[in-house]
């Protein structure tokens, strides 16, 4: 079951950021892109809060005014992600079923079904938001998770396939492994 995992290419995340706030919105918008798909938990807030801080609803309002269009895209519940994405006045997906391909579809159909090279999507997880968001075409950032230790069962599980990808990645392919700086997260 791994192996399907194991197509390099799908967890090449085209850039790596400690925070979601390091990441350059102006360069993306440069590159064509259109539109921001953001996952929820642990990219925005840790599972142990509800609501955007000051400095969340700054930073979706700098990439509003980029004229970038956000959309809040999780696996998690209905009542957290629309409560959250109401709060800062974006459009959201629920139940997104990332790595599958269905809630980034209802995304883009949302949109008016763009060309997925238009979408950058930004994730803490190799198993969900790079696997899913590179076999959609989309360019994707991940970012450190902002707080493991709150992850529920099933992320718990998913981070252990995420760490034998990695470790996969780190025998047959050094130099990227080493730019993703996973030493210093663990
Ligand atoms: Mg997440």
């Amino acid at each position: 079951m791994l192996e399907i995992f194991l197509k390099k290419k799908y967890f090449y995340p085209n850039q790596y950021k400690k925070t979601i706030y390091e990441i350059d919105f102006s360069y993306l918008k440069e590159q064509g892109i259109e539109y921001i798909f953001i996952d929820l938990d642990n990219t925005l807030i840790s599972y142990d809060e509800n609501h955007p801080s000051k400095e969340i609803k700054n930073l979706i309002n700098k990439i509003k005014d980029l004229n970038l269009k956000v959309v809040i895209i999780s696996n998690n519940k209905k009542t957290r992600v629309k409560s959250f994405s109401d709060n800062i006045n974006c459009d959201y997906i629920f139940s997104a079923k990332k790595p599958f391909r269905s809630g980034f579809k209802r995304a883009l159909k949302l949109l008016g079904n763009p060309n997925p090279e238009k979408v950058c999507l930004i994730g803490d997880q190799f198993l969900t938001d790079v696997l899913g968001g590179k076999k959609m075409g989309f360019y994707v950032i991940v970012v450190d998770a902002i707080k493991r230790k709150s992850e529920k069962w099933y992320t718990k599980l998913n981070r252990r396939l995420e760490k034998k990808v990695l470790n996969r990645l780190k025998k047959t392919d050094r130099q990227f492994y080493d730019k993703l700086h996973l030493e210093e997260k663990r």
